[in-house]
């Protein structure tokens, strides 16, 4: 799918319906039939469901949205996410829209993956690691008979890499084989964990020991997405505070967190807001992602941001690393209707274009929260959305949605009771039509 612009103004203000059929147009899916069919409740069928996982009882909804203004690596796309929290898919698009002139730009790694082989009680770990890097090239070459397929489409293991962890102690000499494989479009873990088994007892005996662990390690520092964006100082602009400004208020923002994981921590929530939204629409495992991706982040020692900001003459630039382990196939992807079209929104059949989108939604959100921090405080926006929530929660529909959170936000008391209060007092004195 070659989208021509992923910029839809107004789409926020269309009403569902309309939404639709805006979007169905931008992205060119067909007209017959219902294209959102698979996003409608319900559309993961209890059967299916009992199949995904155990003790099913049910489904559980969350809402799926588009995130808009995207351009990564010189094409326009649509962001889908699924995401309980208001304002993530507000704050991606306007961090996207400023970022358009010049548009997020990515390069993504191989898709290299590590399985762990733990090998326990070896008797002398030098010898033994010796013996396993002798004996490298061949098992790297048995590993690849395993995997044909996956061989002939480009991947496969690549190579086996030998850590020392311990001499002596409980386990005794302990050492661990790092099999790389390039797992192409698959997360991979499946994969993985399946030649990790299938090599852990010749790997233990060639050094001397016994086989404990082998599994994939979440930590996929060699699978990695880095993301740029460049924006100019009219575009950081806000009603309150000139460009320059909010650069150097954003900049500043990014040293905090450099200094400090306490901020750290919170900064790389905002980054993750955006990067889960996108895994949860597409059916990836996202607590893989998150794992990988807080160890990523202190591997130096100390726990730092994912991503940057610094000032540039008339302009901020950022840039966000962090390791992204996705896939387009296996996993829950052939079963789950919604992530199905997710993937079709975003115009995506390969898991390098997936992490990118992932990585380009994390520096968006990322921005979108240091801008509000640095000019207005986060909770304006924030907390805007939360009223038209509870007004909702309360009972209202229509145009008391907006008449209720309006009087919530000026007396500045968002809360569920006084919600409540508002909407009684409200919906007994109106003249608006609520809408049926
Ligand atoms: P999978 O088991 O569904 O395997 C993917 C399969 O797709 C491969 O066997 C391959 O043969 C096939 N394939 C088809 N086209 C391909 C292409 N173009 N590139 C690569 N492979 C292609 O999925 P997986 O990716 O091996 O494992 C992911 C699943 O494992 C996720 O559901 C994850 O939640 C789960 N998991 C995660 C962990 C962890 O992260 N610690 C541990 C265990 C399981």
């Amino acid at each position: 799918m070659s989208l021509r612009t992923s910029r839809l103004t107004g789409f926020y203000r269309l009403s569902l319906a309309e939404r639709r059929c805006r979007l169905r147009e931008a992205a060119g899916l067909p007209a017959d039939g219902d294209a959102f069919a698979a996003v409608d409740p319900g559309a993961l069928d209890l059967d299916q469901a009992d199949g995904m996982i155990e003790n099913v009882v049910g489904t559980y909804a969350l809402p799926f949205a588009v995130a808009m203004n995207f351009c990564i690596d010189g094409s326009e796309v649509f962001v889908p996410m699924v995401v309980e929290e208001p304002s993530v898919v507000a704050a991606a698009s306007n961090a996207a829209r400023m970022a358009r002139p010049r548009g997020f730009i990515t390069e993504v790694s191989p898709p290299v993956m590590i399985g762990q082989i733990q090998i326990v009680h070896v008797a002398d770990v030098e010898a033994g690691a010796a013996a396993l890097r002798a004996e490298a090239d061949a098992l790297i070459a048995e590993a690849r008979r395993m995997v044909p397929r996956l061989t002939d489409r480009g991947g496969g293991p690549r190579t086996l890499e030998i850590r020392e962890l311990a001499r002596s102690g409980p386990d005794g000499g302990v050492l661990v084989a790092h099999l790389h494989v390039d797992c192409r479009d698959a997360m991979g873990a499946n994969l993985v964990n399946t030649l990790c088994e299938a090599l852990a007892e010749r790997i233990a005996r060639i050094a001397g020991g016994r086989a404990g662990l082998r599994i994939l390690s979440n930590l996929t520092d060699g699978r990695t997405v880095r993301v740029r964006c460049s924006i100019d100082d009219a575009e950081l602009a806000s009603a309150d505070a000139a460009g320059p400004e909010v650069r150097a208020a954003i900049a500043a923002a990014s040293r905090f967190a450099e200094l400090d994981p306490y901020r750290a921590c919170t900064h790389n929530k905002g980054i993750m807001n955006g990067v889960d939204a996108v895994l949860v629409a597409t059916a990836q495992d996202w607590r893989a992602v998150e794992a990988g991706a807080h160890a990523f982040a202190c591997r130096d020692g100390a726990y730092r941001p994912l991503a940057v900001w610094r000032e540039r003459d008339g302009g901020l630039d950022g840039e966000l690393l962090m390791p992204l382990a996705v896939g387009t196939v296996g996993g829950a992807l052939h079963v789950h209707p919604g992530a199905r079209l997710a993937l079709e929104l975003a115009g995506v059949t390969q898991a390098d274009r997936l992490a990118a989108i992932a990585a380009a939604a994390g520096l968006a959100t990322n921005l979108a929260a240091l801008r509000a921090l640095a000019t207005e405080g986060i909770q304006r926006g924030h907390m805007a959305l939360h009223a038209r929530g509870l007004a909702r929660a309360a009972g209202a529909t229509g145009e008391l949605v907006e008449r209720v959170a309006a009087e919530l936000a000026a007396i500045g008391d968002i809360k569920a009771d006084r919600a409540r209060e508002v909407y009684a007092r409200l919906s007994a004195t109106s003249v608006v039509k609520e809408s049926p």
